[in-house]
């Protein structure tokens, strides 16, 4: 059996965005609110898909190729806390209908395929801390970071020497109206 890899579908955030929002984050959580997520890991998770093998990755691979959805803008315009996971996130308030049908087709191929997912519903958030099980004082919502998603990824994600890499395996190009 070949190696198995960690892996999940996702979305990345343009630079200009991962920028301007670790420099708010920066001043608006306290050191101790929980652990920053380096700004080249922040992203928006798909479909988790685990430790997979190679060959079970091409078969996601092949079905995500036949992918044919609508690119959109997504708005990052709220925030949360999540303590039982130590999660600070940043979300849309108002998901995109073509955010929902595409996590949606990959969450379903990838049950198909033996990745089980999990049964809550689907909450579409880009992690911005860690580690934050103490409760957090969450900042007015009046920022907005909106940008164009027209591609999505693989992601290998690995660790190693006390740091966590994302590395795009293969993308795919939504479609533009
Ligand atoms: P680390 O676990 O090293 O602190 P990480 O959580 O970002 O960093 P992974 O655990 O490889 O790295 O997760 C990759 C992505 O998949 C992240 O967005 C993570 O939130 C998500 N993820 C991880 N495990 C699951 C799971 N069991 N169900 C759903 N999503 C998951
Ligand atoms: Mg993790």
């Amino acid at each position: 059996m070949s190696e198995q890899k960690r892996l999940f579908f996702g979305i990345e955030l343009p630079r200009e965005s991962r920028q301007s929002i670790i420099q708010w984050r920066a001043e608006t959580f306290a050191a101790e609110a929980g652990r920053p997520v380096a700004a080249e890991n922040l992203h928006l998770t798909l479909a988790f898909l685990g430790e997979i093998s190679e060959e079970r990755s091409l078969m996601l691979q092949h079905s995500a190729g036949r992918i044919r959805q609508p690119a959109f803008t997504l708005t990052l315009d709220d925030a949360g806390h999540w303590p039982r996971s130590g999660v600070v996130w940043l979300g849309p308030k108002r998901a995109p209908r073509g955010l929902l049908q595409l996590a949606e087709l990959l969450r379903s191929q990838a049950a198909r395929s033996g990745c089980p997912q999990s049964t809550l519903p689907f909450h579409p958030h880009v992690t911005l801390l860690r580690n934050a099980s103490q409760p957090v004082a969450l900042p007015p919502r009046n920022f907005s970071w909106p940008f164009r998603v027209s591609r999505f990824a693989l992601y290998h994600s690995s660790y190693s020497q006390g740091r966590t890499r994302y590395s795009e395996v293969a993308h795919w190009p939504l479609e533009q109206p």
